[in-house]
């Protein structure tokens, strides 16, 4: 489970402070579904950020299965990211002259797993995107969100208990978003708790519950607790 309590995150350039987050107070339970929304520069980067260990709070306390992560050194943060948590972005962030296999590879080998685990991570996942017969492809012989289902299996291979999606439908058209929104939710139906900054109002409510971030805040009057969408 992901637990902020009064998270606050500061941005001094020169003379000016900007508060990125302030009182940002959020529980994200096991096996959760949870869509974010809010306007431009209302905080939704930086909450990711924070959330996925990538940045640190300037203050408040953030708790990841219960342990007190947010004072962690870039070590000690760097290890508990490669152990629990993935990353998927709006432009798929694919290396162009690497195949879908050897994509998916990279973060596999630098986490020192042998050959044989990897070759057996990276089957695995392409099978649950349902690009198995692409493997040797290279990224731009694929569709916008054939490469996003790439981006999303190297994520899964890492084993990842949480997901955290940035915009990942945004340079999608309507139809490939769906099928990517579809896949997330078997992803998440397999266990994996999900959050998805969205500006998709159709794709923020089919998730169990979206969270309005108003000026670095979560905006209680926009919380709203929608059934899941799956059947
Ligand atoms: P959103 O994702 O909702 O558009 P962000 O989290 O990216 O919002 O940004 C929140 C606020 O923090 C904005 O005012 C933005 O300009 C500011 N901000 C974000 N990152 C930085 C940074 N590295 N340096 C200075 N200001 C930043
Ligand atoms: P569909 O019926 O739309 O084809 P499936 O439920 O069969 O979708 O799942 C699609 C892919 O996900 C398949 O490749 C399957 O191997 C994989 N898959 C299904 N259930 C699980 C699970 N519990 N854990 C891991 N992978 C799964």
């Amino acid at each position: 489970m992901l637990k902020m309590h009064n998270i606050r995150k500061s941005y001094r350039t020169d003379t000016i402070e900007t508060h990125a987050l302030r009182d940002f107070s959020l529980e994200v339970n096991e096996g959760e579904f949870v869509s974010v929304t809010g306007p431009s520069g209302s905080g939704k980067t930086t909450f990711l950020n924070i959330a996925g260990l990538l940045e640190t709070p300037t203050g408040g306390e953030y708790r990841l299965d219960g342990e007190d992560v947010s004072n962690l050194n870039d070590h000690q943060r760097s290890r508990l990211r490669n152990e629990k948590i993935g990353f998927i972005f709006q432009g798929f962030n694919l290396i162009p002259d690497l195949n879908l296999f050897d994509n998916i590879d990279v973060p596999l080998r630098y986490r020192g797993f042998n050959g044989k685990e990897r070759k057996k991570r990276i089957e695995k996942v392409l099978e649950q995107v349902g690009l198995s017969a692409r493997a040797k492809h290279l990224p731009a012989q694929l569709s916008g969100g054939q490469q996003q289902r790439v981006a999303i299996a190297r994520a899964l291979a890492g084993e990842p208990r949480f997901l955290l999606a940035d915009e990942p439908t945004g340079n999608l058209d309507s139809l490939m978003a769906r099928q990517v929104m579809e896949l997330l939710e078997f992803i998440n139906e397999w266990g994996t708790t999900i959050v998805m900054v969205t500006h998709d109002p159709d794709l923020a409510r089919r998730a169990h519950r979206n969270i309005q971030i108003v000026d670095g805040q979560v905006s209680d009057l926009h919380r709203t607790t929608a059934p899941a969408a799956a059947e």
